[in-house]
């Protein structure tokens, strides 16, 4: 080839064409057929070309051009995106029996009569990371990570290097949605793990663990040459927003996503039965070890789209989806001691340290032993032989210890502390005062005192489902919590302006460099902002997960309220409490944390203190332009169109609250056939009676 800045603009627009469409196909035959054409050295030529053409003709530049799919200038952090529907997770099932309750569920819910089969999707469990596409008029036009299911990652720029992920939708533009998000798995193949591994090693760069790992750390890279340098894949599974769904199923649905230009894992497909699904399961399980890539179980997923919108979500997974997870790896390696470490809401845990071992590809230094009884229970001693198991995520366990190789002249049962290995305070096994049943969990009373309390609980507080401030991770705390920088939430905010000299004071440690500090000091001034679920989960009370601090936040909608409910406690003692009870979905445990939390005049300076450093950004509540919005209604009589369950969910989904009795302060009591008492009452109190027909036309179908 000529040298491109010799060619007149029509033979560079020719050329150009010509060889966007070659390495196009050569892409689609490496990737999408498994089938590569020319080496990578060929590829790497004509693609050196296209740069070239491009270089002297930037005109020529399109969004689908080849060379959109490698970096360009690193990007300055990932901004955050909120998923206008959310990720989720998924429920799981470890053996037949769950995935025939989980039919039984379904049925119930959706009130189906035996002659009725349900046909499940079966796809294998990609063990990747999640991303969301979103296109719009069938371009791509941003992409996500899953980040707390709520808010992730804007990843735009990295998943554009992805050959598998179309740029712009194949097919005729008149049918695309306007817009459409596609979801599926990000993953590295086996083999590219290896080999990437290998360069690492040569080039004295990190080592990663699994596969999964390995993408998760391409892909998030602020460098997106770095990403395209790394062989990454995509399987399309699911979608968020969309105008217009393609198909009344999931298996038409997933067909459509081939024909756009996706790879939709070929081993997924329709079952027409339970029976069906459970054989599907053990083949996929049969071919698990001849994958190029990483699967941890298989997923199911009701097959017709009206009843998965009928079935819709319970918390933070679908009632229509399970994932039957393969069963756990297993090796065996030697206690070498166990340590105790204290949580955030001081409960003691015994954690093994091991010889190191690897299970099934990922080499474990560390097993959670759970508690003081799982010890004594299986007899666990330091120096022990024992077999250990990982299932995916979860933390290695001790599932048997092997007493044959124990040497009885030198070994000895395990000693639990009963104080504090931090603070010395007593360590106690609480008495339930409903139950009389006394605690696995042995618990430090250090509460406020407790240095590791302390620091864990700030480990929480800026973990990435929290305030996630970039740069300021338990390692990072853990040392600002030893100097005496960071004793309490409020001291991150003042970390910059409590004295003067501290920039140079941190830029002094070991780790931080001057950009590094004013990295630090604009991220965590960007997170002066934050939402009121976040918020409240940020704090770590005991018991408070990211469900339960969502609903504490629905249910107050701003900071202001929640404290005030708890500072008029002080004069009507008892009626907060009654009140965290009546949210659906709080029991007495989780009330009496939160009155606790709240109560704890320490934890109220903080509070106050926090309040005016930060905006705490009000509760937005989904919806409530609904009809039934904040009206009480009432479900009585039997109903043909919609199961019970069904008609709550779906009537607390818009905001409405269900009711069991009927009283003067119902509004709407829907009566199905045979209504008896409940519907006398109403017509005596004068409230509205509709039938079930009446009520879905009000709600909208
Ligand atoms: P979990 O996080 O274990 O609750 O499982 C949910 C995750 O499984 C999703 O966020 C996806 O990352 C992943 N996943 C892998 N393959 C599939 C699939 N075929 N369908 C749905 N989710 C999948």
């Amino acid at each position: 080839m000529q040298d491109a800045s010799n060619l007149s603009l029509e033979e560079a627009a020719e050329e150009h064409r010509e060889l966007s469409e070659t390495l196009k196909a050569l892409s689609a035959a490496y990737y999408q057929e498994d089938a590569p054409r020319v080496d990578d050295a060929e590829y790497d030529v004509l693609f050196r070309k296209l740069q070239e053409i491009e270089v002297a003709f930037p005109e020529l530049v399109s969004d689908e051009s080849p060379t959109q799919r490698v970096g360009a200038a690193p990007a300055k952090g990932f901004g955050k995106v909120r998923h206008s529907v959310p990720m989720l997770s998924l429920d799981n099932a470890f053996n037949s029996e769950d995935l025939r309750e989980f039919e039984g569920r379904v049925r119930r819910f959706l009130g189906l009569p035996h002659t009725e089969d349900v046909a499940f999707f079966a796809e294998p469990k990609i063990d990747g990371l999640s991303a969301s596409l979103r296109y719009e008029n069938a371009r791509f036009v941003q992409g996500a990570t899953r980040g707390d299911g709520q808010e992730g990652e804007d990843i735009t720029e990295n998943l554009k290097t992805l050959q598998d992920l179309p740029l712009r939708l194949k097919g005729d533009k008149n049918l695309h949605p306007d817009v459409f998000e596609v979801r599926g798995e990000v993953y590295m193949s086996i083999s590219d793990f290896q080999i990437l591994n290998e360069n690492q090693a040569k080039a004295g760069q990190k080592i990663f663990a699994n596969p999964r790992n390995a993408a998760a750390g391409s892909l998030r890279q602020l460098d997106k040459k770095i990403t395209a340098s790394r062989k990454l894949r995509l399987f399309a599974y699911a979608w968020g927003d969309a105008s217009e769904v393609p198909g009344l199923t999931q298996s038409e649905v997933l067909e459509q996503f081939s024909q756009w230009g996706f790879s939709v894992n070929p081993l997924s497909k329709v079952c027409h039965n339970m029976e069906e699904a459970i054989d599907a399961y053990r083949k996929i399980e049969e071919l698990r070890a001849t994958l190029d890539y990483d699967i941890d179980g298989v997923v199911f997923k009701v097959n017709r789209l009206d009843w998965q919108s009928r079935l819709g979500f319970v918390s933070r997974s679908p009632r229509w989806a399970i994932a039957h997870k393969f069963p756990a790896e297993k090796a065996t390696t030697l206690v070498k001691d166990i340590e105790i470490q204290v949580g955030r809401t001081g409960a003691l845990t015994p954690v093994a340290r091991l010889a190191p071992v690897s299970v099934g590809g990922v080499v474990v230094s560390n097993a959670t032993l759970h508690n003081e009884e799982e010890i004594e229970r299986k007899d666990i001693r330091i120096g022990d032989t024992v077999v250990i198991q990982r299932a995916g995520d979860v933390i290695p366990q001790v599932v048997e210890v092997q007493v044959d190789k124990r040497d009885e002249s030198t070994s000895e049962p395990f000693q639990y502390p009963t104080v504090c290995p931090v603070c010395g305070s007593h360590a106690v096994r609480e008495v339930n005062a409903l139950s009389g049943k006394v605690d696995v969990v042995r618990r430090c009373t250090g509460g406020l005192i407790c240095d590791a309390q302390a620091m864990e609980r700030l480990k929480h507080f800026v973990s990435r489902n929290a305030f996630d401030i970039d740069g300021l991770g338990a390692k990072q705390i853990e040392l600002f919590f030893t100097l005496g920088w960071v004793k309490s939430p409020v001291d991150i905010f003042a970390l910059e302006e409590a004295d003067k000299t501290r920039l140079q004071k941190i830029k002094n440690l070991e780790g931080f460099g001057e950009k590094a500090v004013k990295n630090l000091f604009e991220a965590i001034n960007q997170r002066r902002e934050i939402e009121l679920d976040r918020f409240i989960f940020a704090l770590g009370i005991r018991h408070v997960g990211q469900g339960n601090a969502r609903l504490l936040a629905k249910n107050y909608l701003t900071l202001e309220n929640l404290l005030n409910a708890f500072s008029a406690e002080q004069a009507d003692p008892g009626k907060v409490y009654v009140d965290l009870l009546n949210i659906d979905g709080i029991g007495a445990a989780v009330a009496d944390a939160v009155k606790e939390f709240f109560t704890e005049e320490k934890n109220r300076e903080i509070l106050k203190a926090l309040q005016n450093q930060l905006v705490v950004i009000d509760f937005e509540a989904p919806s409530n332009d609904s009809p039934v919005a904040g009206k009480t209604v009432v479900f009585t009589g039997s109903l043909e169109l919609m199961t019970r369950a069904e008609a709550k969910v779906k009537a607390e989904g818009l905001g409405a609250k269900v009711s069991g009795s009927v009283s003067a302060k119902t509004d709407y009591v829907v009566a199905g056939a045979k209504a008896g008492s409940k519907l006398k009452k109403a017509e005596d109190l004068g409230v509205a009676v509709v039938t079930e027909q009446e009520w879905l036309d009000l709600i909208g179908g």
